[in-house]
């Protein structure tokens, strides 16, 4: 028999709701596999105690077997990218800064989900603050790809997507600033969605880049993404960006017809910088499209070209003003060692940071300094208007855009991160999304030389239902996540783990 780690959450809801299976057995099992591959793949950074998460499945247990209401997600076992806050258990954002601070609140994308009755069970490993795309900056340990060991899963949510590859978890959340869903879940073989921003609330995240971060799915299937994303939507009073507006029901839209959808295809991203075998895959994605009736034509957004010196002048602004909240004095780490209160700002921020956000917040704080505030920061905030005209241009014509997640498949531990131009490269297809605010999905795409490619479909300001149904449709008739599902399965257990 199939091992129950190994569904997604729609399978087990219906052996849960027909009391085929318990939750206790699914945490369990759950539970057993994080014991068993967690060593190798170190995708947590905190693991609730099997007891705690026993009970709590218990519980949903014994409301399901007294016929009471349960909510969508029952008894389902989750994983929290550890920039998020779960009230009682840390919430360190990968960095050394916020050691030992555990948030006495939940945000309200966990209210959410525990009103749903999941099963949480731990916090999953990232880049420090969110910064990075290999998840090599997170202060603890890099998490390794479940495909193979000596490559990167991906960042900066490279926990959340190794987790749900490696089923330590069904499912997870992320939060993409730049791409940081969308490019582990392409290296790591799932699918990862980045809502509109404004469509989850972000209150409970600690922020990097808050005009641009947004919390999302990761999951093994699109079913799976659109049923969580479902769960998680909606206004929020207490995040002033958080917009008002009905939450459609994804799960029930997502096998309407694609046939007569148009999509085009950005040649700004299927140029020279992408690999050979990406593209290759971008081009049987439309083969498939087109079978399936969709018209795909090439279209060009030619300030393309800025996204990624825009993205970092502004992200960094923001993460520079975010960050200076961390003083030692409100939360986690603080360095005794000094004379006076300037002395202890120092050495906490000096100790506290690693290198990758001491530089954002160098580059930051430069950019929003008075002489060069104008020629940087103002300059970066009317090209991001000139790039958000050019996607409401092109979708006057088209319902949504196909391209590549990433330039590559998962690289080598080690191989970009002692040259951060390189490493920010790897965003250029997803951070121009961020910037217009517009959601986007990475669904798995099939394997190059055994490494799992992502497909990014992106569609206009609310319309996450057009890009799940068009990522539905490829993943069905294309197979490629139970390739991906199978693969991750199965390999991963004989080869190198
Ligand atoms: N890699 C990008 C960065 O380092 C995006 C990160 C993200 O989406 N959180 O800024």
């Amino acid at each position: 028999m199939e091992s129950l780690y190994n569904f997604t959450s729609y399978e087990l809801r219906e052996k849960l709701f027909k009391k085929k299976v318990s939750s206790e057995e699914v945490v369990k099992s759950i539970y057993e596999r994080i014991e068993e591959k967690e060593e190798k793949i170190k995708a947590f950074l905190y693991l609730c105690k099997k007891e705690e998460v026993l009970e709590k499945a218990r519980r949903v247990d014994k409301k399901i077997a007294l016929g009471e209401e349960v909510g969508k997600l029952a008894g389902i076992p989750v994983g929290i990218k550890d920039n998020m806050c779960v009230k009682g258990i840390p919430a360190t954002g990968g960095s050394k800064i916020l050691k030992n601070f555990i948030p006495p609140y939940n945000a309200t994308v966990i209210e959410k989900l525990l009103q749903e009755d999941v099963i949480i069970m731990g916090k999953l490993n990232c880049d420090e603050f969110a910064m990075g795309s290999s998840n090599e900056n997170s202060a603890c340990y890099p998490v390794r790809n479940p495909w193979d060991l000596n490559r990167v899963p991906g960042g900066s949510s490279g926990g959340s997507a190794a987790s749900v590859a490696a089923s330590e978890v069904i499912l997870s959340l992320g939060s993409d600033t730049g791409g940081s869903i969308r490019l582990p879940a392409s290296f790591c073989g799932i699918v990862g969605i980045k809502p509109t921003y404004g469509r989850v609330s972000r209150y409970g995240l600690i922020a990097f880049a808050s005009s641009l971060d947004q919390i999302g799915p990761l999951s093994k299937d699109v079913r799976d993404g659109a049923l969580m994303l479902e769960v998680i939507s909606g206004y929020d009073r207490r995040d002033s960006t958080s917009v008002n507006m009905e939450v459609p029901p994804y799960l029930s839209l997502l096998e309407e017809d694609v046939k007569g959808l148009k999509v085009g295809i950005p040649e700004e991203l299927t140029g020279d910088g992408i690999d050979e075998d990406i593209r290759k895959r971008l081009s049987e994605a439309v083969v498939l499209f087109e079978k399936l009736g969709v018209i795909c034509e090439t279209v060009s957004l030619p300030t393309l070209s800025y996204a990624l010196p825009v993205y970092y002048i502004i992200s960094s602004s923001e993460a520079s003003s975010n960050l200076a909240r961390f003083d030692g004095v409100r939360y986690g780490y603080r360095d005794f060692t000094g004379e006076d209160i300037f002395s202890m700002y120092k050495k906490t921020r000096g100790k506290g940071f690693g290198p990758e956000v001491k530089r954002r917040i160098m580059l930051g704080t430069y950019a929003l300094s008075a002489g060069y505030y104008d020629a940087c920061y103002l300059k970066a905030q009317k090209v991001r208007t000139l790039l958000k005209r050019d996607f409401e241009r092109v979708f006057k014509d088209f319902d949504a855009l196909l391209s590549p997640v990433a330039p590559t498949t998962a690289f080598l531990i080690g191989e970009k991160i002692k040259d951060p131009l390189k490493m920010y490269l790897t965003d250029i297809c997803t951070i121009p999304v961020n910037l217009a605010g517009l959601p986007s999905i990475s669904v798995p795409a099939g394997l190059i030389k055994g490494l799992p490619v992502g497909l990014q479909i992106t569609g206009r300001i609310f319309e996450e239902s057009t890009i799940l149904r068009l990522a539905y449709s490829f993943e069905q008739n294309s197979g490629y996540h139970t390739v991906s599902v199978k693969y991750s399965r199965q390999k991963p257990e004989e080869s190198n783990y």
